[in-house]
């Protein structure tokens, strides 16, 4: 895999060199171990064209065909804002992030709270939805999702 052209730096915004943070996901030469490393791997294939990672990487439950997104728009910032389970031990994540974009129309950002499942062995993006900010105006009102997080509660109780 060739990164001719990519940035150095990883759109993801970890200060990482691209070929060793989101690149080695997107070009399939490692897997995600985190929910986050995935949300962080996708935002940067939405950032640079990379479609094939965005597709293969949604859970086909829920996964639309086609995975473009708006056109002219142009991907230039992440923040992470909460991450809840998601771990090397965990089979369910959820990544809370923002991300700005410019559009034809101006600036934007997409403000999402994302579930994550691993399926096989690998971590898919499930679905997102919108928390409840939309409306008022600068306080983070972050909203707790129910999820089934798998605890380890098999080794009993003492
Ligand atoms: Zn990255």
């Amino acid at each position: 895999m060739e990164f001719t052209g990519y940035p150095r730096l990883c759109p993801c915004g970890t200060g990482s060199n691209y070929g060793v943070c989101c690149g080695r996901l997107i070009s399939g030469a490692a897997q995600a171990r985190t929910a986050e490393e995935l949300m962080r791997s996708r935002y940067s294939a939405y950032a640079l064209g990379e479609l094939d990672h965005v597709f293969r990487t949604w859970h086909p439950r829920t996964r639309p065909d086609d995975v473009s997104p708006a056109p002219g728009v142009e991907f230039i910032g992440l923040t992470i804002l909460d991450i809840v389970a998601g771990g090397p031990d965990d089979d369910l994540g959820v990544v809370e992030f923002i991300a700005r974009m410019r559009t034809p129309e101006g600036a934007d950002e997409m403000h999402e709270r994302s579930r994550f499942s691993r399926r096989a062995g690998r971590w898919m993006y499930v679905d997102g939805n919108v928390p409840d900010v939309a409306a008022a105006d600068d306080t983070p009102a972050p909203r707790t999702i129910e999820l089934p997080v798998q605890r380890s509660t098999r080794h009993g109780q003492g």
